[in-house]
């Protein structure tokens, strides 16, 4: 194993996760709750902060010590989706906000006062082909006014702000297919307000995970001019350029999936006695576990190099999308060899494997499938026809 990198961090971070043990995670997952106490010690010990500049109260570390802080939560058997998307979001305010802004935001932010977790892209109709998005905001005078749909938007119910693309000139009036998208930064307390709670509805989508994903209804709701990020019509720039980032910070947690997946299996495969000797002493037991171990080493290699060009300022999307990619199918194979090896009790709850197996298969679809990834490296690294 390479040597580990912000190894004071992880400890730290493992020393927190072990307040939060599996019958923490159990019990929310029954009722599709939010980790509050969760969010709050991360809050509190400044971990969601890690990317907000020290000038603004955050400790303005790299992202490659954001992707230490992931891996360690999921590793400890805990779920930073409840709360990453103040990570990955982060950076569209730094790279693109004013500096007004990152002083009327940050420091909030940064105190855990105001929750960043929310991000409005995905729609029903346009799936992955965000430039079809249909949410439009139409400038009027001194606001924006936002009607359309979001779907699969995480965590909305439990965030004060949301990073939202929207439309603010129709796709058949740019003169460039990436234009005409901009991003607004949603003040969701007072929308929720707005024209008696008509202007935004939120809806709970359950899903077959703990996610608290919704559905959210946008009816002319007002946002002030003044939270539009960087310039009109440039934000599916800037939302890709943040992609790369969430890429990268989703491949961590894998990473962090699998080692759990696998230290767990590897303990069982030891203890478990069937026809009177341990089950790990099969080789058909042991090859599914040592398989993944090779697999998520490999990733991991993957995960430290897009993190580390992200860092150097390098151009990543190869790398951001190859380790998101590779470190999803090691999760889920150490998610199979995992639930195989415990047998019939793999799928009792009290074990947390059947909930980390639930959860770690969703890295294969959002924030982007595996055919998406192939797509872009087929089309951009190996320069073969678009196919869609
Ligand atoms: C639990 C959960 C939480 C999420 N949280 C958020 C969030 O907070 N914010 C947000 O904006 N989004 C969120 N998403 C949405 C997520 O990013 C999307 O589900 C994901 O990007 C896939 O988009 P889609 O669901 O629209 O699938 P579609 O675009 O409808 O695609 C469906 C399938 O078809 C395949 N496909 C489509 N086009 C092609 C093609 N050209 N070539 C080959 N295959 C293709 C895809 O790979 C996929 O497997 C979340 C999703 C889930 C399930």
């Amino acid at each position: 194993m390479l040597q580990e990198e912000y190894s004071d961090i992880r400890a730290a971070v493992r020393q927190l996760c072990q307040e939060f043990p599996g019958s923490y995670w159990r019990e929310l997952d029954r009722e599709r709750a939010y980790p509050t106490a969760f969010v709050k010690a991360l809050t509190d010990a400044g971990w969601l902060a890690c990317f907000v500049p020290e000038a603004y109260g955050g400790s303005g570390l790299p992202l490659s010590a954001g992707a230490a802080i992931l891996e360690e939560i999921q590793k400890s058997g805990c779920n930073a989706s409840a709360c990453h998307a103040q990570m990955y979001t982060m950076g569209t305010l730094l790279k693109h906000g004013s500096d007004a802004q990152k002083e009327k935001w940050l420091p909030d932010i940064a105190s855990g006062a105001l929750r960043l977790q929310a991000f409005g892209v995905t729609e029903p109709t346009s799936g992955t082909d965000t430039l079809s998005l249909r949410t439009s905001a139409r400038r009027d005078g001194d606001y924006y006014r936002v009607s359309g749909q979001k779907v699969c938007t995480s965590r909305a119910e439990h965030s004060d702000l949301m990073v939202l693309l929207a439309r603010t000139t129709p796709k058949e009036a740019v003169a460039r297919k990436g234009e005409g998208l901009s991003v607004l930064l949603v003040d969701l307390r007072e929308a929720r307000q707005q024209n008696g709670g008509k202007a935004m509805e939120i809806r709970p989508l359950r899903t077959m995970m703990n996610h608290s994903s919704t559905e959210i209804f946008f009816d002319d709701l007002k946002v002030p001019v003044e939270n539009l990020i960087g310039e009109e019509g440039k934000g599916f720039r800037y939302i890709l350029d943040g992609m790369n980032a969430e890429r990268i910070l989703i491949a961590a947690e894998c990473i962090g999936d699998a080692r759990w997946f696998i230290e767990k299996s590897s303990a069982y495969a030891g203890e478990r006695q069937v026809f009177g000797r341990p089950i790990g002493q099969n080789q058909g037991v042991q090859f599914p576990i040592a398989r993944a171990y090779a697999q998520t080493e490999a990733a991991n290699l993957m995960v430290r190099k897009a993190a580390g060009m992200f860092d150097s300022g390098q151009r990543c999307g190869a790398e951001a999308n190859m380790a998101k990619l590779l470190a999803s199918e090691a999760a889920w194979a150490a998610a199979e060899a995992c639930i195989q090896t415990h047998g019939g009790f793999g799928f009792a709850e009290e074990y947390d494997v059947e909930r980390k197996f639930r959860e770690t298969r969703l890295y294969q679809v959002a924030p982007i499938s595996t055919n998406l990834i192939l797509s872009y490296i087929a089309e951009h690294v190996l320069g073969l026809p678009r196919s869609y």
